[in-house]
């Protein structure tokens, strides 16, 4: 479908006005040079144009770059912004509690915190709660109770997942059908094979398969996977996981950090599931760092009886900002004020909007891909609807990705880096949506002429 000459002409186009359009951002990254790679973190280097537009403003769903372009804000920090950037109330409740009561970091709680624990239980239906400050440690963390309970040394994740950086979950399905280290695995620790497991989404047998071997203590899993583009449940694939988790004694962790977007309670809420435990990273504290894990009842009290495990000091779950007030404040804020029940059903009605003109695009120019949304996130695949994280992976196109990322760049609508994915904040409007489909359509045309 794709002339690949055409694209690489096109490319080269786009990048000679990438370049030009944006001499500050591309003159600060080139003199930050005590900066490994030039980047603060070196995945910033994940730049379609060659390097990062630099941020000088941000207001709910737009973002200023250092020279002075509005841009429309899709990406919203990879969902770490779902609540707009620097919402109102999240302000004032950061304002409030840094500068006129003070203190952010005391080793002592607020009463704010047992606000976010109630809430987050009415939302997500586990009654206990404890706070990290990434998605990544509070997947960490989970894991270790997980592993403390069941005495079970493995945890399963699916094919293509992502769950930050947790050394287990760096595992992708090899030539034979068993698990072997995602290529590029930084450091491993151990062989990932002997703290993991590893299995398609949706493949119900090849579940079972894996937990019959006894040595699981947890699946780790996104009820929808999100970070190969957005695979949805095929009917009763959730329930199958429920059943054959309880079965085999290994216990369930849904990971809400992006599918969030499906609604106030995440795809845990909105699809009824009964996880033994739950993380959730990014978002909750309207962009200050802030995450959260919860537990059912029976699996709080089991670690609760358990006086071997060291909770308190050196154990190994724990941070020593994990909590801390600012956090917190911000959460409150932001769950209280922001990310509402009403807020999510505008947020989806928009990316709704969104998806059903990409489609409609999509489809004017015949093109074998496709959009899938869940709730306020939607993602476009060069590809049909894959059912499971190896087909979506195997559509992967950089050439392509890279080119519409720099295109709608350079006619201000920022997508998320690493995917085609476009997220609906609070403050999202449809001339917002509206102004991408514009950019995208020309683009296609461009592209297929
Ligand atoms: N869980 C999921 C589902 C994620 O997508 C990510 C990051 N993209 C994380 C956890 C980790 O979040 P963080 O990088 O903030 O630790």
């Amino acid at each position: 479908m794709i002339d690949r000459s055409r694209l690489a002409t096109l490319m080269a186009r786009e990048l000679e006005s990438y370049r030009t359009r944006n001499p500050r951002s591309l003159a600060a990254y080139q003199s930050a040079t005590s900066l490994f790679g030039s980047v603060p973190m070196t995945w910033m280097n994940k730049s379609a144009g060659g390097f990062p537009l630099y941020l000088s403003k941000a207001k709910g769903a737009h973002v200023e770059d250092l020279d002075g372009h509005d841009l429309i804000d899709f990406c919203l920090g990879d969902t770490g912004a779902m609540a707009g950037h620097s919402p109102a109330a999240t302000v004032a409740a950061v304002e409030q509690r840094f500068a006129e009561l003070g203190g952010a970091t005391a080793m002592m709680p607020s009463e704010d915190a047992a606000w976010v624990g109630a809430e987050l239980a009415r939302r997500f239906g586990l009654p206990f709660w404890s706070f990290a400050l990434t998605g990544t440690d509070a997947n960490r963390w989970a894991i270790r109770l997980a592993r403390a309970v069941t005495g079970r040394p493995k945890i399963l994740f699916h094919n293509y997942c992502y769950h930050g950086s947790v050394d287990e979950s760096l595992i992708v399905i090899g030539p034979d059908g068993e698990g072997i280290s995602r290529p590029g695995n930084v450091g491993a620790p151990v062989d990932v094979t002997v703290t993991s497991r590893v299995v398609e989404y949706n493949d119900l047998a090849g579940l079972e398969r894996q937990l019959a071997h006894g040595d699981v203590a947890a699946m780790l899993m996104e009820p929808a996977l999100t970070n190969i583009g957005i695979v949805l449940p095929n009917d009763g694939y959730l329930a199958g996981v429920r059943e054959l988790t309880r079965k085999h004694g290994t216990l369930l962790i849904n990971d809400e950090t992006h599918t969030f977007s499906a609604g106030p309670g995440g795809c845990t809420q909105a699809w009824g599931l009964a996880p033994d435990m739950l993380t959730i990273g990014k978002a909750i504290a309207g962009g200050i760092p802030a995450a959260a894990y919860g537990l059912s009842e029976e699996l709080a009290n089991k670690i609760a009886r358990r006086s071997d495990l060291d909770l308190i000091d050196v154990g190994g779950v724990g941070g020593t900002l994990a909590g801390n007030v600012l956090s917190v404040a911000a959460t409150r804020a932001t769950l209280e004020h922001v990310l509402t029940d009403e807020a999510f059903d505008a947020m989806s009605g928009l990316s709704e909007r969104f998806a059903g003109g990409v489609r409609r695009i999509i489809d004017r120019y015949e093109l074998p891909w496709s959009i899938t949304r869940l709730g306020a996130r939607s993602e476009y695949r060069f590809v049909r609807q894959p059912s499971n994280g190896g087909e979506s992976n195997a559509s992967a196109d950089a050439e392509l990705e890279d080119f519409i990322h720099v295109y709608l760049a350079n006619r201000g609508v920022l997508l998320t880096p690493f995917h085609n994915m476009a997220l609906m904040c609070p403050a999202t409007t449809p001339e917002d949506v509206a102004q991408h489909h514009e950019a995208f359509e020309k683009c296609i045309g461009d592209l297929v002429g």
